[in-house]
């Protein structure tokens, strides 16, 4: 076991006070939709209960999918809908070198490895293995190959491939992370019964990719230290999302970040109970606004009950109809 550096202050991190904040943290990869709509109404329903500032936050670290007019438009897009935001704009892209730094000291703490794999070769492995293919707490699966490769014997394995240039994601090693850490939970709030419950990190999830080959970070890495940058005390995100919490937790934990609250809330689904997404033509705003519908319409469409569970998504057509 490596000597561990002794805990030091992150440098974006806050100070802890105890002030309520959330965040919208939209990726521009496209225009928003209809179930983005809906997850930026429950961050501003949450903020308004409890007069607490909302945040917005661009999250744009991939350079090869998100584009600056999808940024603008976003923008647009909100004003449209009537979402205030408080303060500045933060875009992950103008941050880089803080997510650097933080798999920088993951790095020191010897929880990550380099996983020259390609995808082919990890989807091999687990057939060969016999494992589950399905993604575990929202973590495709991943056999471990490249965990023992600076082992004895394997020393050399690592460092040729490093010669040699062989693009490499950084894998976080969570039985190591966790050894660190100790046993770890998060808070989860309900969002209809405002329950709060104490979740349990799983120790048995696989090694996630923090550094990515193409951008060496990841959204992982990105969304724990911002949340701690922009003091978020409670994150209001989908429930989609919550499969990942586990790895934000156990991320916070390395990075000695404070861990916010999470809220799962439902995602819209279509009449036939299927969830609406981008892959699924969940129209965007932009085509609703062509189509003349209001964003009065749309809320009521929505969120008929007063922000709990969200009513199946209609359609345009009818949606159409309730606007005349
Ligand atoms: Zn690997």
């Amino acid at each position: 076991m490596p000597e561990l550096l002794p805990p030091e202050p992150f440098p974006e991190q806050a100070s802890r006070e105890q002030i309520l904040r959330t965040r919208f943290a939209p990726s521009p990869t496209g225009y928003l939709h209809v179930g983005n709509a809906l997850s930026a109404y429950y961050c501003r329903q949450w903020a308004k209960a409890h007069d607490a500032p909302l945040l917005l936050r661009i999250e744009d670290i991939d350079s090869h999918r998100c584009r600056a007019e999808f940024s603008t438009a976003i923008i647009e897009d909100l004003q449209w809908l009537g979402i205030a935001w408080h303060g500045d704009i933060r875009y992950q892209s103008q941050h880089l070198d803080t997510y650097r730094q933080a798999l920088k000291k993951l790095r020191h703490m010897q929880v990550i490895y380099p996983c020259f794999c390609t995808r082919r070769e990890i989807q091999q492995e687990i057939i060969h293995a016999a494992l589950a293919p399905h993604d575990e707490d929202g973590i495709p699966p991943y056999p471990g190959t490249c965990r023992q490769l600076a082992e004895e014997g394997e020393k050399n394995k690592r460092q040729r491939n490093i010669d040699a240039n062989t693009p490499f994601a950084w894998r976080l090693d969570v039985e190591r992370a966790l050894e660190i850490t100790g046993p770890l939970n998060w808070r989860e709030k309900n969002w209809n019964n405002k329950n709060t419950q104490t979740i349990t990190v799983n120790t048995a999830m696989p090694d996630p990719v923090i550094g990515r080959k193409d951008i060496g970070i990841s959204y992982h890495l990105a969304v724990v230290v911002d949340d701690a940058a922009q003091r978020i005390s409670h994150v209001i995100r989908g429930e989609d999302l919550r499969p990942s919490t586990g790895l934000h937790r156990l991320l916070q934990a390395l990075l000695n970040l404070p861990s916010p609250v999470y809220i799962h809330h439902p995602l819209l689904c279509d009449t036939s109970g299927e969830r609406l997404a981008k892959r699924n033509h969940a129209p965007t705003l932009r085509k609703l606004r062509t189509n003349g519908i209001s964003a009065d319409t749309l809320h009521r469409a929505l969120l008929p009950d007063n922000m709990q569970r969200p009513a199946p998504w209609i359609g345009l057509s009818d949606l159409a109809k309730i606007q005349e």
